[in-house]
């Protein structure tokens, strides 16, 4: 066992969106916090909670854990560039502290807060253990931006064009532009209500889809040079290690989206995308599973390396080789049913 693993925390109370929203409107100081390596959803969130504690008058900060680049096709969310990083910050008890899109608390750091600090767990990871003393949990919802708006919608807060671009972002990228399974009629709903609010779809689309800079292709080209089918087709596995980075001037962030690629191949159930990481804050790998199908739960396969995820998105962390890793996952694709 890691020692650095707190006691997993007492179920807090579940709330409504209806109460998330009251409190919100009372409150005086808010941190927002979200996931290391955070994805459209996690900055999403973050961009539109800050814009929204703005209208409401609120004194906001907002943090993510880690120093590595946010992805560059989020830059372009208002606020996102003034998010902290690095250790949490210190926080006061007058603060409430908003976790958004953390399914655990070790990847969020929120175990690291001050004591005592009253922390808002919103979220739609199925193994969210609810670990806030207040918790909206929705597994059901496409995205964590989509509980945002449910409580944006509860309080009846004004909503402006940025705050519904910020929201529209997550739901985008979290559903895979409205073809994952997780993509519901209230999906579908949502953005027409936010593209309503003046959202500008094909802008968003270049934003996020069709401005990839060239560092980041050349990093998807050297995870195909390093693609390994197995199990005659089910698993597809690549890696990426330092040198990859430096040769192709790709940051970490930069590697968001090729498991997208790799699953794409015919055939296959799982893939498998594994980042070998070096440097003062990270010595171990990174690894990326997806499920095409859902008949293997990479959740489950996560969890049992300290990960956690989706059952068709998953991932975890571990100090170990990239080729024991390529191996245990083989290992437990073969073992699943
Ligand atoms: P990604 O592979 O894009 O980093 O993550 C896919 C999904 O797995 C996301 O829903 C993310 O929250 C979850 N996930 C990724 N890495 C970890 C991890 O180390 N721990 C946990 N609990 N979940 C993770
Ligand atoms: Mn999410």
């Amino acid at each position: 066992m890691n020692p650095g693993i707190p006691p997993t925390p007492q179920a807090g109370k579940m709330v409504t969106p209806e109460k998330v929203a009251a409190r919100l409107r009372g409150e005086k100081r808010v941190l927002a916090i979200t996931h290391e390596a955070p994805d459209g959803d996690a900055l999403g969130c973050i961009s539109a909670f800050l814009l929204m504690a703005d209208r409401l008058g609120l004194d906001s900060r907002a943090y993510v854990p880690g120093f590595a680049a946010f992805p560059d096709e989020y830059l372009f969310l208002p606020r996102v560039d003034g998010v902290l990083r690095g250790a949490p910050p210190e926080v006061d008890q007058e603060t409430t502290v908003y976790m958004l899109d953390c399914a655990s608390l070790m990847r969020s750091n929120g175990h690291q807060l001050a004591e005592g600090a009253v922390r808002v767990n919103i979220d739609h990871h199925q193994d969210n253990p609810a670990y806030g003393e207040f918790n909206l949990l929705d597994s059901a919802a496409p995205s964590t931006t989509a509980i945002l708006y449910a409580v944006f919608r509860a309080g009846g807060f004004p909503m402006d064009v940025d705050i519904a671009t910020a929201l529209y972002v997550g739901l985008v990228t979290d559903t895979g532009r409205f073809q994952y399974s997780n993509t519901t009629a209230e999906a579908h709903r949502m953005a027409a209500e936010l593209q309503n609010e003046g959202v500008d779809v094909n802008a968003v689309y270049r934003e996020v889809y069709e401005s990839t800079p060239l560092a980041k292709l050349m990093l998807l080209e050297r995870a195909l040079c390093h693609l390994e089918i197995r199990l005659g087709g089910a698993l597809v596995v690549s890696w990426l290690g330092p040198d990859d980075f430096a040769k192709t001037g790709a940051h970490e962030g930069q590697a968001e989206g090729i498991i997208d690629t790799l699953r794409r191949i015919q055939g296959v159930r799982v893939a498998a995308l594994i980042k070998e990481r070096s440097g003062p804050e990270h010595a171990d790998c990174k690894v990326s599973l997806r499920s095409t199908d859902g008949s293997v739960n990479v959740a489950l396969m996560a969890g049992k390396l300290g990960g956690g995820g989706h059952v068709r998105a998953a991932g975890f962390n571990c100090e170990a080789s990239v080729g024991w890793l390529m191996d245990w996952v083989e290992n437990e694709v073969r073992a699943s049913p």
